[in-house]
């Protein structure tokens, strides 16, 4: 009697990213700061706008819409 047993190592690639679009510079990131009416932003570009963007570092206002998105919350 032969036996034979296969073991088949199945590499499950869960490999979902979630690209989103940045609306500054138009890339597309894993990561983005968004706002509920749909604006992006890239971290990068975050970083360069952040002087007219946020005035205190915890919250940042949506160009699109004026809403104030935090930081930390998203
Ligand atoms: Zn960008
Ligand atoms: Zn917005």
């Amino acid at each position: 009697m032969t036996d034979q047993k296969t073991t088949i190592s199945r590499r499950d690639k869960r490999r979902r990213k979630r690209a989103t679009l940045c609306h500054c510079c138009k890339g597309e990131f894993s990561f983005c700061w968004s706002c509920r009416c749909g604006f992006a932003i890239c971290q990068e570009c975050m970083y360069e706008n952040q002087w007219g963007m946020t005035c205190n570092g915890i919250t940042w206002e949506c160009p699109d819409c004026s809403e104030q998105n935090s930081y930390c919350n998203q």
